[in-house]
């Protein structure tokens, strides 16, 4: 073991949680897998937390980054053209299907969040916003008031008037039983009385994540968010959908998540994936809330033009490759598979995703309880097997993977034998 935990330990945050026993240190990368400090080598199915979307060392990537640094020109600042900028919001704001649809780049998810947030709370002269329960959405000022996740919330304080809705907690004992049909309607009622009983008149959005990440891959049923739609469209509340982790065509389905609910948001946000490591983050929103006067751009960094090389690469290969096919190919591989397997492992309470955005839920088989233990374990035994993987849900025993979207059929079924191997151990240990 390096002398480097002990040194993180002592100048870094207690509270940066780092993965496994053992933390480990990635110093490489290729294709879909990395290799740490020791040698060992995995293949990733967390990928950074969704950010390394087309693995790693592309060369379409690093020539394009390369190209921009030997301009000399790292950053520029908002205060002059940029062709790159330029060229990377056209493409987003075509892919949107939002109608004169403009773009803000930022530097993170969570600035892009604080960014739509602050454009809809101007928009609708609003302090009222409702999100989702069990979501995440980061943790500025306002983004934290809009996360639902005790674990990450450290305090309540909030800048905005917040009301959490229904519709990504299926598993909760009151919905038990219903059809997706009727579940949606139940949410969509609920909406109606949280209008009516909880707000004023002036709630200025709804932001929502279209699978919630953090929140442990918890999905409501397609159509869910179009209900709420019909329902917020009635008084001109604002939807947001935030694609930090749907994005880019991870869920196989649709381009970008909230598109499986067959609809159009006023607004999107995106980070991670779309600079495949590299800091970018962005807003993609109705051009008249983006140029809604005094509006102001939350900060002068966002889209420097390293990043807006690496972007540009970024898309231009997922959609030159059209992996948003791939990732429904493996996808189904991987969520198949799971499936199929689930029966034979009473610890796996669920199985769930969309394309290359999955999770498998473990329990205790005795009483069905949540076993974050469980998951605890399983990360220790795919670490031996050599595949990354991610935890995650609102009670730490949910097991999230996402692969890189270039992951091949052959890597989804070496990485489902490795998933199912540890399941298996974990399974057999718990059943003793
Ligand atoms: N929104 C979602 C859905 C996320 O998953 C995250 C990060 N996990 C964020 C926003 C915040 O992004 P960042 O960490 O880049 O600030």
């Amino acid at each position: 073991m390096s002398d480097l935990l002990p040194r993180h330990r002592a100048v870094m945050p207690s509270w940066l949680s780092l993965y496994y026993d053992e933390p480990i240190e990635i110093v490489r990368g290729k294709g879909n897998r990395v290799v740490d400090a020791e040698g060992h080598t995995y293949l990733d199915f967390f990928a950074g937390i969704l950010t390394n979307m087309i693995g790693y060392d592309v060369p379409e990537v690093r020539e394009a980054v390369e190209r921009q640094l030997a301009t000399g020109i790292v950053h520029t600042s908002t205060l002059y053209l940029l062709r790159a900028q330029v060229e990377l919001a056209e493409k987003i704001a075509r892919l949107s299907g939002i109608e004169n649809a403009k773009v803000f780049f930022t530097n993170s998810g969570t600035e892009a969040n604080e960014t739509a947030l602050l454009l809809a709370t101007y928009a609708r002269r609003s302090d009222q916003v409702l999100a989702m329960r069990q979501s995440y959405h980061g943790r500025g000022f306002g983004t934290l008031s809009v996360t639902s996740n005790r674990s990450w919330k450290n305090n309540s304080l909030s800048p905005f008037n917040v009301h959490f809705l229904h519709g990504a907690d299926r598993h909760l004992p009151q919905f038990s039983g219903l059809s997706d049909a009727d579940y949606i309607k139940v949410c969509v009622e609920d909406l109606r009385h949280v209008l009516v009983t909880a707000v004023s008149n002036d709630v200025a959005a709804l932001i929502a994540e279209p699978i919630q990440g953090v929140g442990g891959f918890t999905m409501a049923p397609d159509g869910l968010f179009r209900a709420y739609k019909e329902v917020l469209d009635e008084e001109g509340i604002l939807f947001i959908s935030d694609e930090v982790q749907t994005g880019w065509g991870r869920t196989g389905s649709a381009f970008f998540g909230i598109q499986n609910h067959q609809m159009t948001p006023d607004m999107m946000t995106f980070a991670k994936g779309l600079g495949n490591g590299f800091a970018v983050g962005g807003v993609v929103a109705r051009g008249d809330l983006m140029d809604a006067p005094h509006a102001l751009g939350l900060a002068t960094f966002g889209g420097n033009p390293v990043s807006m090389a690496a972007a540009n690469a970024t898309l231009d290969y997922v959609l030159d490759h059209d992996l948003q096919s791939r990732a429904a190919v493996t996808g189904a591989i991987l969520i198949g598979g799971l499936r199929e397997a689930m029966g034979r492992l009473p610890v796996v309470g669920d199985v769930r995703g969309k394309g290359l955005m999955f999770a498998v839920e473990l329990v205790d088989p005795a009483t069905g309880a949540p076993a974050p233990e469980l998951a605890a374990r399983f990360m220790a035994e795919t670490k031996k097997l050599g595949l990354l993987a991610g935890k995650g849900g609102i009670y730490g025993n949910v097991l999230r993977m996402a692969p890189p979207l270039t992951l091949t059929d052959e890597e989804a079924r070496e990485g489902l034998g490795i998933i199912l191997t540890a399941l298996g151990t974990i399974n057999e240990e718990a059943g003793r």
